[in-house]
């Protein structure tokens, strides 16, 4: 059977990549290989930046009520087709359906918050700041943008951009990550047919070097980016170099911290998926819970249990709640890190190896995996595992346990379980993390709130999702006003 070789979308056509190299797309639970992505050279990346300047000009003069007509459209159509979308993204990606249909709905919602552009894009005016003097200020497009996605959410990732870019009168260009494109490519079958005018919404196959050429083209206003926090910050750098407006979602390491008066049933439900929803691989996964006081021994018992009774398989199947990881690499790399942990002094309290899964032999299945008392020196407590692995960790008191998550390089998310307000109120203040989950383990701001993250886990100052990606995506203009009666002819 020949394999599929994936094509860029440029300027209303889909088009094979210049010669180059390309990669195999593996199911990670079957190892089926769904298809070849290209590589695409800066060649390709020269075309789609000319093909989206070129449609410039008269998408910014199409007012914004009648972009948005295009995104009610995209709506509709991401509905008709959300169950085929869910089962590509768990076909290429390996998460359970359940959680492929939680992403498209993630993804539809942006489209729906996007449509709001007429009246989030518009700005202020004030009256006589001085006699007969008016000051506003407008918010133009900047012009061509490109937007760099990660594999762990293929369907979703690039709505947190796309729509506000689109419907603020930028034209786009999308590189999806070259180890889970097809859903992409799947979305701009469904972008053909609401008829956008060429050029307007463009796709790009690629790697690192699709990345730099994006990065490097002087026609490229922004740069939207979501990934891990070395390359963030190599685009947020190389982007900002080149004179380029850059927001750089970068990498996680997770604290959740449970507090003796929690309710230890539903703290373990919720923390057991944070840590292996997604096999692990959300940028808010639970990494680390940190049990404070007299909780440790129930909690820990509770959450071993929960380890051992997720369902390990293919995502497609009924009842399975953790799908494979990604690749092989992966595995390798998530396995070497338990181990070095244990060899560090933690508990392998459960998991810690591969699953064989009756009827998938080559997926990359792992084991939920729980390590105790992993000592805070240790590499793993700090590197990012991106694997279906908790570590708990004990702190005397709320102040300590505070203390240890702000110890922390990243600051993506941290979460609090506990009945107690003043406890609750005292983390929220306190902790060093964009986005901050009250008895919530996978803290992910809705649509119409910015995806926040701080310290290694971004670089920029306006985040993705509705206003920031409106004020992200728009240039102010402020324009101050003179206007004298007596130059006026009588009425
Ligand atoms: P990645 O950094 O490997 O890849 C992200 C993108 O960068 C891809 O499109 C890839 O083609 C490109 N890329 C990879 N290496 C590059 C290089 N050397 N130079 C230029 N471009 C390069 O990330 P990933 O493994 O696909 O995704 C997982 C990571 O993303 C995790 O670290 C996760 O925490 C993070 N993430 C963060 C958020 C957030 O909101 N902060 C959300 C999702 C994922």
């Amino acid at each position: 059977m020949t394999v599929k070789v994936l094509k860029n979308y440029i300027d209303g056509k889909w088009v094979e990549a210049a010669q180059g190299e390309s990669l195999e797309v593996h199911n990670p639970a079957t190892a089926e290989v769904l298809a070849r992505v290209p590589l695409s050279p800066p060649a390709d990346v020269s075309e789609v930046v000319e093909a989206a300047s070129a449609a410039l000009m008269e998408w910014r003069q199409t007012p914004a009520v009648s972009r948005i007509q295009y995104l009610f459209k995209l709506k509709n159509l991401l509905e008709e087709n959300f169950e085929g979308l869910s089962r590509t993204i768990t076909m290429e990606n390996g998460k359970t359906l359940a959680e492929s249909r939680g992403e498209m709905r993630r993804a539809i919602e942006n489209v729906e918050v996007a449509c709001g552009i007429p009246a989030l894009m518009q700005s202020e005016f004030s009256e006589d700041i001085a006699p007969g003097i008016d000051e506003y200020m407008i918010r133009q497009p900047l012009g061509v943008v490109a937007i760099i996605a990660p594999f762990n959410f293929p369907g979703m990732i690039p709505f947190w951009f796309l729509p506000y870019a689109l419907a603020v009168g930028n034209t786009v260009i999308v590189k999806p990550s070259e180890r889970c494109p097809i859903t992409m490519q799947k979305v701009f079958r469904i972008l053909d047919e609401i008829g956008l005018p060429a050029g307007v919404l463009n796709l790009v196959n690629g790697g690192a070097e699709t990345v730099n050429a994006l990065l490097d083209h002087p026609d490229i206003k922004a740069v939207s980016f979501v990934g891990s926090t070395p390359v963030a910050r190599h685009v947020y750098s190389r982007g900002a170099r080149n004179g380029k407006r850059v927001q750089a979602q970068g990498g996680a390491k997770n604290p959740l911290v449970v507090m003796s008066d929690a309710d230890i049933e539903m703290t373990t439900r919720i923390v057991a998926d944070s840590a292996f929803g997604n096999a692990g691989q959300r940028c808010l996964a639970a990494s680390t819970a940190i049990i404070v006081g007299d909780a440790r021994d129930v909690f820990v018992q509770s959450i071993v249990e929960a380890a051992r009774q997720r369902v390990v398989g293919y995502g497609l199947e009924d009842g399975v709640t953790m799908g494979p990881v990604i690749t092989p690499e992966s595995r390798a790399r998530i396995l070497g890190l338990i181990q070095q942990g244990v060899d560090d002094g933690a508990d392998l309290l459960v998991g810690g190896r591969e699953i064989q899964i009756a009827g998938y032999p080559d997926g990359n299945f792992l084991r939920p995996t729980i390590l105790k008392d992993l000592p805070l020196t240790s590499e793993v407590a700090k590197t990012e595992i991106f694997g279906p692995v908790l570590a708990l960790i004990h702190a005397d008191t709320l102040d300590g346990a505070i203390e240890l998550v702000n110890q922390g390089q990243y600051g993506n998310m941290a979460c609090i379980f506990t009945s107690n307000g003043g406890a609750a109120r005292k983390f929220r203040y306190a902790v060093q993390a964009g986005n901050v989950g009250i008895n919530i383990g996978v803290a992910a701001p809705m649509a119409f709130f910015p995806f926040s993250g701080w310290k290694d886990s971004f670089f920029g100052t306006l985040h993705g999702q509705a206003r920031h990606a409106v004020e992200f995506y728009t240039q102010t203009k402020v324009v101050v006003e003179r206007w004298d009666e007596k130059w006026s002819r009588q009425f």
